[in-house]
């Protein structure tokens, strides 16, 4: 066979870890049911009123979408109160963080900064784009460190990128630090905070700085339905960025990426209140069990503002991990984070958690 050249940043690529499948496991270990825990989807599965929107428009699946999703930037600008024109729709905001690092950042000039162990994309797109990836070191108890990245910024910083909440640690910046860090960055440098789970942050205006919109020139803010709507699976995400770079990159982008299917589904999910109360409830709910329970099994346990915790068993993270998914419950070590003492476990239905507790405490031998 002949072996064609590539271009050397994919040559020995570290491709992206995703959690465990519930397949995989089942297969695996001969089980019947698992509970999976791993990957921050939402524990009461997609609403019903998206469910029937889905099925009621299969039909209508042969037509191409509608190039920028307009009929779902309509309603994220009626309910998040931003402009129409700074809604940029993606295939999962994964397709906006690539966007952006192939747009705004210029290979082989550009450096973007983040902080150590965190989401592992923004690495994955800096090397796809032959962009320098800068990264800071967090706090002791793994505080953001908005300070050190502003320090770390210079004319050539494409980018900063603060997730809030914080994936793995659930940790999330106060929106008077994020505004301060805006205005200390560099000219030409982005403020981008990934807010994938800012849903579950309470309460919302000490966080998000979208509320201030207006008052920002170099903020962009990413948002998913894969998390608190429970659309994981047909890949929504989008950013609000500054309104001339979102028309540039509408210019530029691969056209109908965001299928007619998630558009329809994403637009029933964002009205539907009901579903989303419940879902925030059953979080807040699960969080304060794991809170309580976890350091009864001699774990530590650090606070969230996000839909899972992290912490650290007594024994080997690896080892408990095995131990749990033979129990038929999958979790995420954060080994693949540089995290390899810890665990990340999302909040389940009331069931799951109830579970996963009494099955962490078998593991642990409590
Ligand atoms: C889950 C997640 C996303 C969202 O990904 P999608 O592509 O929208 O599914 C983005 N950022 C972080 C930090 C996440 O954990």
């Amino acid at each position: 066979m002949r072996e064609f050249s590539v271009r050397s940043e994919i040559l020995e690529f570290d491709p992206y870890t995703p959690g465990l499948t519930i397949e995989q496991i089942q297969q695996q270990y001969g089980l019947d049911t698992v509970i999976k825990l791993a990957s921050n989807e939402n524990p009461l599965g997609v609403s019903p009123v998206v469910q029937k929107t889905v099925a009621n428009n299969a039909d209508r699946a042969f037509r191409y979408p509608e190039n920028h999703s307009p009929r779902l930037v309509k309603e994220i600008s009626k309910h998040v109160g931003v402009p129409a024109e700074s809604i940029l729709v993606g295939n999962g905001s994964d397709e906006i963080i690539d966007m952006l690092f192939r747009m705004k950042a210029r290979p082989g000039k550009s450096n973007v900064v983040c902080y150590e162990n965190c989401f592992s994309m923004y690495r994955m797109c800096a090397k796809l784009a032959g962009v320098e990836y800068r990264e800071v070191a967090r706090g002791e108890n793994f505080e953001l460190p908005l300070d050190k990245m502003a320090e770390a910024a210079d004319e050539n910083t494409a980018m900063v990128i603060v997730t809030s909440p914080d994936n793995p640690t659930g940790v999330a910046a106060g929106v008077e630090d994020l505004s301060v860090l805006a205005g200390v960055l560099p000219e030409d440098c982005l403020l981008v905070v990934d807010e994938a789970y800012i849903d579950f942050v309470w309460p919302p205006e000490s966080y998000t700085p979208v509320q201030a919109y207006d008052k920002f020139d170099n903020l962009v803010v990413l948002r998913t339905f894969s998390k608190a709507y429970g659309l994981a699976g047909l890949r929504v995400g989008y950013g609000i960025l500054p309104p001339k770079l979102a028309s540039l990159m509408k210019n530029a982008r691969i056209p109908f990426t965001v299928n007619l299917l998630a558009e329809d589904a994403a637009v029933a999910a964002l009205n539907d209140e009901v579903f989303y109360n419940e879902t925030l409830q059953l979080v807040m709910r699960g969080r304060e069990y794991f809170m309580e329970e976890l350091p009864k099994l001699g774990c530590k346990v650090w606070p969230s503002q996000a839909n899972f915790l992290m912490f650290q068993p007594p024994k080997p993270a690896q080892t408990v991990f095995k131990a749990l998914l033979k129990k038929g419950v999958i979790v995420r070590p954060l080994a693949s984070f540089g995290l390899g003492k810890l665990i990340r476990v999302n909040v389940g239905t009331d069931h799951e958690n109830k579970e996963f507790i009494k099955r962490l405490g078998e593991v642990l031998g409590a």
